[in-house]
């Protein structure tokens, strides 16, 4: 059996070991050692990747109780080698699992509820719990999470005898009856876990929370601690400082500057509208009736103006009456109304000579098409009005 040296020091970052088994696996090599600092996948933290006698561990994880170490190239049995894991990604997955026990551990002792998923990812970690906590009760357990981690409490893991294990009152995701490892974190929390942890809740630095949403009759919760919320932190204020810069107002006003900006687009996008009803009254009114297409184009109208120019023309047209939004290269979004033809009827034609979608009713339809403007002239052999 491997000896496992992140079961007695979470914190060997380089070891030194015999090579027991090695053999290939697809593109890349299955390593087994006489000991091991690299922690396989389990308790839903990830797997430790990192360098072992010069070649790179790709993957660890366990199989049938071993653990094995998926490298790139192979090692000589017998041979000792040099391991070293990724500690960065070691120690953030350390500081995030145990915040993540912390939060758990306030969660179970003040509501009662249990941790009924844990995931540690790119996106952080995330954890399910079986009941509803309000953002109000989430931002209460926060800051007693963050003064757990400023009071410095010992974390320790151990191995109890199983009559020591019925006297205890931990937390179990699983109802684990044997070998059950238990991490205690000192006066805060006492949890089942196969994972390595930090020596002392100091270590972990800051502990965010930044979304809740109800999930399943509970709560999902996604949050970040230490060196991962620092950076996270770092990308938040430089976002900040831009929009900050952009709308010329201090950081502590983004939203109230963001909500003015919000209420004058409105309100000239209001003013458009008007504007640009009155041009339409007057491009329209200026029209001779003619018998056959009538084509409009205006590159950056809504489709509720399309159609107000089309409702507008129609009258005045003998034939199909056609307005377009867009340009050249980019399609065009239509609206195409008609008193004579049945639009549903011809529908298919359009689209299909045009390279668009889309449909509507016999008297109008609407849609996109991707032709070229010179093709949509010539398709229904008339000129725009301009
Ligand atoms: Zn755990």
């Amino acid at each position: 059996m491997t000896r496992l040296l992140y079961y007695e020091d979470s914190h060997i970052r380089s070891f030194d070991a015999v090579v027991t088994s090695c053999r290939k696996a697809g593109e890349d090599y299955e390593v087994t050692l006489s000991e091991t600092a690299f922690f396989p996948e389990g308790g839903g933290q990830s797997a430790d990747t990192g360098m072992l006698g010069g070649t790179a561990v790709k993957y660890t994880f366990e199989r049938e109780g071993e653990v094995i170490h998926r490298t790139a190239s192979p090692l000589t049995v017998g041979e000792e080698v040099h391991g070293e894991i990724d500690w960065e990604k070691r120690f953030r997955n350390m500081q995030n699992h145990t915040a993540e026990h912390i939060i758990s551990g306030i969660v179970h002792r003040r509501h009662g509820f249990s941790n009924v998923g844990f995931h540690m990812g790119e996106e952080g970690v995330i954890v399910d719990f079986d009941g509803f906590i309000t953002p109000e009760e989430l931002a209460d357990i926060e800051r007693e999470a963050n003064r757990i981690v400023t009071e410095n409490h010992a974390v320790m893991a151990y191995f109890p005898s199983q009559e020591e294990l019925g006297s205890i009152d931990y937390r179990s995701k699983l109802d684990l009856k044997e070998n059950v490892r238990l991490v205690v974190i000192e006066d805060v929390d006492v949890c089942a876990c196969c994972a390595p942890h930090v020596r002392h809740t100091g270590e972990i630095g800051v502990i965010k929370i930044f979304e809740s949403g109800r999930r399943k009759g509970g709560v999902r919760l996604r949050m970040l601690a230490g060196g991962a919320a620092y950076e996270d932190y770092v990308r938040r204020f430089q976002n900040s400082m831009r929009i900050s810069a952009l709308l010329s107002a201090k950081q502590e006003d983004l939203a109230a500057a963001v909500e003015r900006l919000l209420a004058e687009r409105d309100k000239l996008s209001y003013e458009l509208g008007g504007a640009r009803r009155e041009i339409i009254a007057a491009k329209v009114a200026g029209l001779e009736p003619r018998a056959g297409n009538l084509l409009f184009f205006e590159p950056s109208y809504g489709v509720d103006e399309l159609r107000l120019l089309v409702n507008s023309a129609l009258p005045r047209c003998g034939g199909i009456c056609g307005a377009f939004a867009g340009e050249d290269g980019h399609g065009y979004r239509y609206v195409l109304a008609s008193r004579a033809v049945n639009m549903r009827a011809v529908a298919k034609d359009i689209n299909t000579a045009l390279s668009g979608r889309g449909g509507g009713t016999p008297e109008m339809i609407t849609g996109t098409l991707s032709a070229a403007r010179a093709e949509i002239e010539k398709y229904f052999e008339s000129e725009a009005v301009t």
